[in-house]
């Protein structure tokens, strides 16, 4: 609507009439029924939008669920079946090789338990637990392996630099299907930085320790599959392994950290 003025010469009866035409748009109410009606139809559109997005992710996690069941295992002191999706899910003790769910062992750590839940034997030191770590996974305990191969991957907390040793203890473990180690190898070997680059082992272990509910895996594939290093950039296939690694991570009681793209 246009504003129409008599045309008179005189500016105070025209700017008189111009303020009453805005005064009358206001009092109509007009803009105000505009801006509400389009909060309301945005407000429509997130919702479906939002909708639309649940659909996608259910669909896939239908079918991923289809392929690949979820491996639990049971907390011996809640007895809550936990996923076994990630590194973290399960907190294992050095002492007698037997764990309980992260929130267990976190309640055990705030009221400052002195002993292992499982065994009873005195919560170790540090350095006795690298013993009894060491003594586990000479006994060929997988997760055991798993722990020596990624700590002589990355050196500290008591451990020297030793990638011979961590490629050993990783692959040990990875022949008993140890999701952890799998998705440290198959790092290391995508990479290339610390041992002769391996790009097809790297991601067949990847792909196997995703496919194991490992979220961490899941991630990295989704990271490989932007990133691409040119031969498989492939953005559906990176936004698949997304949604499935983040819609498994909220199903699981912490969150493991998220890649920025
Ligand atoms: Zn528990
Ligand atoms: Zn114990």
């Amino acid at each position: 609507m246009s504003a129409t003025t008599n045309d008179t010469s005189d500016p105070a009866a025209r700017l008189q009439e111009l303020i009453q035409k805005r005064e009358e748009i206001l009092r109509g109410g007009e803009i105000h029924s505009q801006l509400h009606q389009i909060k309301e139809l945005v407000q429509k559109e997130e919702a479906c939008v939002l909708e639309i997005e649940r659909q996608r992710v259910d669909a896939i996690m239908k079918e991923y669920e289809e392929q690949h069941p979820l491996i639990t295992e049971e907390c011996p002191l809640c007895l809550e079946d936990i996923p076994m999706a990630s590194n973290r899910s399960f907190v294992r003790f050095s002492c007698c090789g037997k764990g309980c769910c992260r929130d267990c062992n976190l309640k055990a750590s705030i009221h400052k338990v002195k002993k292992c839940p499982m065994c009873r034997a005195d919560i170790p030191t540090e350095r006795k637990a690298i013993k009894q770590i060491k003594a586990l996974a000479k006994k060929g305990v997988a997760f055991a392996q798993a722990e020596e191969g990624w700590k002589f991957l990355y050196g500290g907390n008591g451990y020297p630099l030793d990638v011979k040793q961590a490629v050993k203890f990783l692959e040990l473990a990875s022949e008993q299907k140890n999701p952890k180690a799998m998705r440290f190898l198959g790092h290391t070997l995508y990479e290339g930085k610390l041992v002769t680059r391996d790009v097809q082992r790297g991601l067949y272990l990847t792909h196997e320790a995703a496919d194991l509910g490992n979220v961490e895996s899941r991630l990295y594939l989704g990271k490989l599959y932007v990133l691409g290093n040119g031969h498989m950039r492939d953005i559906p296939k990176a936004i698949h392994n997304y949604t499935i690694a983040y819609d498994v991570n909220t199903t699981i009681k912490h969150k493991v950290g998220q890649h920025i793209i």
